[in-house]
């Protein structure tokens, strides 16, 4: 009896152990999938929110449909004239000497826009740097509006032609040229002071001339087509907002794509 006794002890201890050991063998296990799911999780956290940043600040990101367009933030920076674009700006004509102001004096803005293909873009575009930070401010209230931009690449891109640049409907800013229709006057664009917002639609209307020629097209103005300017349109009230005048207003001519804080 009495080593049965304590047998069944034995037994009952050895149960016990048993027991214990099943139970914090089960406790470890508890334990080491939460670990082991935190990891991952926490590696693949801030893989997650950084990959937008790249789609959004890459020019190609539109090639990527997997982001919803609407989550993509609007993107802007304001920079100095850095080098490299010193050297295409003076190579394409855009800046030359004699022009009214220094290169010091212009500054290039990247912004997100929406593209007429209802994607979000990057674009280029270089204005004085005392209107850089209400150019910025449009810009941002044009994204907002998903307003249509169809291009908005530098004007160095197309030799500063202010026809090649309007054929291809490019939004642009600074160019050191003469107003359009006269030769020897500087335009406002010189300055630094004037955007044009894609000009096909929009075109410059005086006298009996229309430019770009391509533009006549658009000449009757309650036409709704894309990336056309109308009265009091997001565009004309984001410019508005920062003080600046749509060439639509104007009386003896019409400057359908153009704006400037000057109404010149
Ligand atoms: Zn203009």
């Amino acid at each position: 009896m009495e080593m049965g006794r304590w047998a069944a002890r034995m037994v009952a201890l050895v149960a016990l152990c048993a027991a214990v050991g099943f139970v914090a063998a089960n406790l470890r296990h508890a334990v080491a999938p939460k670990g082991a799911a935190t990891k991952p999780t926490a590696a693949r956290t801030p893989h997650r929110s950084s990959s937008p940043k790249p789609h959004s600040a890459s020019p190609s990101h539109s090639a990527s449909p997997s982001p919803a367009p609407t989550q993509t933030p609007f993107a802007g920076t304001i920079a100095p004239i850095d080098d490299p674009l010193r050297a295409t700006m003076i190579a394409s004509g855009s800046w030359k000497p004699g022009d009214p102001l220094k290169i010091e004096a212009l500054r290039l803005l990247t912004v997100s826009f929406w593209g007429f293909d209802a994607r979000a873009h990057t674009g280029q575009i270089v204005v004085n740097a005392d209107a850089a930070d209400a150019a910025l401010q449009v810009f941002r209230a044009l994204y907002a509006a998903r307003y249509p931009i169809e291009h908005m690449r530098l004007v160095d891109a197309y030799g500063a032609d202010e026809n090649a640049i309007m054929r291809a409907n490019d939004t642009c800013g600074y160019n050191g040229r003469w107003v359009y229709s006269a030769p020897g006057v500087w335009s406002e664009h010189a300055y630094g002071h004037a955007i044009d917002i894609n000009p096909l639609q929009n075109p410059y209307v005086w006298d009996h001339h229309v430019a770009p020629p391509e533009g006549k097209r658009y000449l009757d103005r309650s036409l709704q087509v894309l990336g056309m300017i109308h009265s009091d349109d997001a565009a004309v009230k984001a410019f508005r907002a920062v003080g600046w005048v749509w060439g639509g207003y104007w009386s003896k001519s019409k400057d359908y794509m153009h704006f400037s804080p000057t109404g010149k």
